[in-house]
């Protein structure tokens, strides 16, 4: 088995950033991709990432990158995981969403086995992290309408699901992940600290790892 890492977006990327320009998605994606290659690779499984530069990489070429090795290694053999934190707005303020969740193509297909897998191992590694969320929201950090793991349940499992090009321009099975908003001060915070990092690079490594069977 072969794991395709995306990360999403590029330093040329405008507006990818937290309110107070901490975090920058890019790189940060970059760093979790880097992260969650070296654990696959420690557990013997192969990994690549297809934006190894800082800048944006265009949609349509991810995706072509992504299928070069779908035809060299067998689309049966890989998987797609493309790495993001979410964002409730693009103007600069901080907003009262959070969360994490997964995204697939619509219709089923093997990669809501995957998201499954990735949601639930989620639910495990975040667990201290939705135990501040119940209390900070509390606080008023997150509104009465957030949840720590986001779900769409109408179709049975908890991925959502959306038309983004890397997801139906890809091969083999794709996920999406949105972890955490980049635009809640207390998601970001979490996002930024060694925990939170390490929270979510192992989220990824167990669901992958669940998913593949080992
Ligand atoms: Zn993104």
């Amino acid at each position: 088995m072969l794991v395709i890492i995306d990360n999403g977006h590029g330093v040329n990327t405008a507006g990818k950033c937290s309110p107070d320009k901490r975090l920058l998605e890019y790189k940060w994606a970059r760093e979790i991709a880097q992260l969650l290659q070296e654990q696959l690779k420690a557990h013997g499984v192969k990994a690549v990432r297809i934006v190894t530069e800082d800048t944006d990489i265009s949609l349509k070429e991810r995706c072509r990158r992504a299928n070069a090795l779908c035809d060299k290694h067998g689309t049966s053999n890989c998987i797609f995981v493309s790495i993001h934190a979410n964002a409730a707005g693009g103007d600069g303020k901080w907003k009262s969403a959070g969360g994490w969740c997964v995204y697939t193509s619509p219709g089923k297909t093997k990669a809501d086995e995957l998201a499954t897998c990735l949601w639930n191992e989620a639910n495990v590694a975040l667990a201290p992290y939705a135990e501040r969320f119940h209390v900070l929201q509390a606080q008023g950090a997150y509104d009465n309408k957030q949840v720590p793991f986001r779900a769409d349940w109408s179709d049975g499992d908890p991925d959502y699901e959306a038309r983004f090009t890397v997801l139906t321009g890809t091969k083999c099975p794709a996920v999406l992940t949105e972890s955490l908003f980049q635009d809640n001060k207390s998601d970001m915070e979490y996002l930024l600290s060694e925990e939170g990092k390490a929270a979510i690079v192992k989220l990824h490594v167990n669901g992958i790892l669940k998913y593949i069977g080992k």
